[in-house]
């Protein structure tokens, strides 16, 4: 899905430059060429991402980027400061000024497009957590915000993977500046070790490690569970610009570039950290909402009081992102057959394994929600009816693949599903009852025409 990126320059060349290198990649741009027009059109037509200039007349790039931040309806969208090359001290005062990241002229294209897509995949996950954390929050008590200084991010613990003893000293002396206590490893197994015992905030990640490629620690904390969304900051020269620009596709947070300068070490340092406290925040809420049985314990799906109090606002905010919204609905095929042939427990036992294979194959964005019995729905943002037909129909094959093993029973058990698509596009007059209605309609007429198939309510039909 593309996304809206607003560029700010004073310079017209400067603009048109960036626009065309972003167009290019299929980012729709909209442009502004000072602080004040910025701050209209991001009020106008919430962009995903700001790409701001720092030297500008009347309003510059700091104080523009200050007043995004301070507006709690505009404080999510990621801001990246473009300054010149050789000013640190701007770089700085960029990220003090609440900037997520920033650019160097001349922009370096491997360096933009990397930056853009990391930001862009960030905002995105957090943006369904902090709209699922408003709808928790009408059943929860309301958590506080999030602290306002930077330096209220001191603190934590970072893991360093460094094997050079000049370098580790170096590093060790300007964390301790932001009162982090450090812990070093030689190998990426060590650090991925020492990160998945728990209790770090951040790792360091040296791409010059002598014995082995760096790189393999993005991976290593990516596809665990416990660290999948733990901070990971590269350390490599100049001359690894590649190399860098793969890390950040490979998951990577951030980077910074040697000699490491201190105030940018300590800036990027407590921005991931306020990253890191916001998502965990987020998340404990998510826990509280289990608790409060806003999901449901068994299968780990949302239930259906929660759908019922967050749908409206994923429809609100498809119609203001001007992007299209898909509901699936997943019904087991003669399920009650499972339970009378086998038991109730083994039909609880496929029921999790169902329910697990849908939740592990979509996006962290997607909702799942157990609407009863053996019956799903699966709420898809930024997807359009091709893509969630396409996605329907690899769930039906990987559940049709699935051989459950159950208690007492030495045969596994096997299941096939019917689903239903819909799709609401932005200028569809729908309403949440009526995306759903759309997709039971389009169930109804799989089990209709023989059950393990996918039909959505425009007819397109995928079957086995
Ligand atoms: P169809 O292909 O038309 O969907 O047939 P079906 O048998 O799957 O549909 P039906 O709705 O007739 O039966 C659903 C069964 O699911 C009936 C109910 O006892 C069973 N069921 C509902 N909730 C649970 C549960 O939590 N655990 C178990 N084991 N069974 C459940
Ligand atoms: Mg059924
Ligand atoms: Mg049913």
């Amino acid at each position: 899905m593309s996304a809206r990126i607003l560029v700010v320059d004073d310079n017209p060349l400067n603009v048109k430059l960036l626009a065309a290198k972003l167009a290019h990649d299929y980012y729709v741009v909209t442009t502004a060429e000072n602080g004040i027009a910025a701050l209209e059109k991001i009020q106008e037509n919430r962009p995903d991402i700001v790409l701001l200039d720092v030297m500008m007349p009347e309003m510059d790039g700091f104080e523009t980027c200050k007043r995004i931040k301070a507006d709690p309806a505009t404080a999510h969208i990621p801001v990246v400061m473009v300054t010149a090359l050789s000013d640190v001290t701007d770089r700085v005062k960029g990220l003090h000024a609440g900037a997520d990241d920033f650019l160097t002229k001349p922009i370096n294209d491997i360096a933009l497009m990397a930056r853009v897509r990391s930001l862009l995949r960030f905002k995105m996950v957090m943006d369904e957590w902090r709209l699922r954390e408003t709808t928790s929050n009408q059943f929860l008590q309301q958590v506080p915000g999030e602290a306002a200084s930077l330096a209220a991010y001191d603190g934590g613990h970072a893991i360093v993977m460094e094997d050079d003893p000049l370098e580790r000293q170096n590093m060790m002396q300007m964390l301790s500046k932001a009162s982090m206590r450090v812990t070093f490893a030689t190998t990426v197994a060590e650090t991925a070790a020492l990160a998945q015992a728990g209790d770090c905030d951040l790792v360091f990640a040296s791409l010059d490690l002598k014995n082995e490629d760096g790189l393999h620690i993005c991976p290593q904390l990516r596809t665990h569970e416990a660290t999948r969304q733990l901070p990971i900051l590269l350390i490599g020269s100049d001359a690894e610009m590649t190399k860098i620009s793969k890390g950040l596709d490979l998951g990577a947070n951030d980077y910074l570039v040697r000699p490491i300068d201190e105030n940018e070490l300590i800036a990027r340092t407590r921005t991931q950290l306020r990253h890191k406290r916001h998502y965990d925040r987020l998340r404990k809420n998510y826990e509280d909402s289990l608790a409060l049985s806003l999901v449901d314990p068994m299968t780990g799906a949302y239930n259906r009081r929660f759908l019922d109090a967050h749908l409206p606002k994923l429809l609100a905010r498809s119609r203001t992102s001007m992007k299209p919204l898909s509901a699936l609905m997943v019904d087991i095929d003669h399920f009650k057959k499972v339970n009378d042939n086998y038991g109730h427990d083994s039909g609880d036992a496929v029921l999790i394994s169902v329910a697990g294979s849908i939740i592990n194959s979509l996006r962290p964005t997607d909702l799942v929600v157990r609407m009863g019995g053996e019956e799903f729905a699966v709420i898809m943002p930024e997807t359009d009816m091709k893509t969630a037909l396409s996605i329907a129909e690899r769930l039906r094959q990987r559940i049709e693949k699935l051989s459950i093993s159950v208690k007492n029973n030495s045969q596994n058990i096997n299941v096939t599903a019917s689903m239903g698509v819909a799709c609401i596009r932005e200028e569809d007059e729908s309403n949440v009852q009526q995306l759903l209605k759309h997709a039971d309609e389009g169930l109804y007429k799989a089990k209709e025409t023989g059950r393990n198939r996918v039909i959505s309510n425009d007819g397109s039909l995928s079957k086995a």
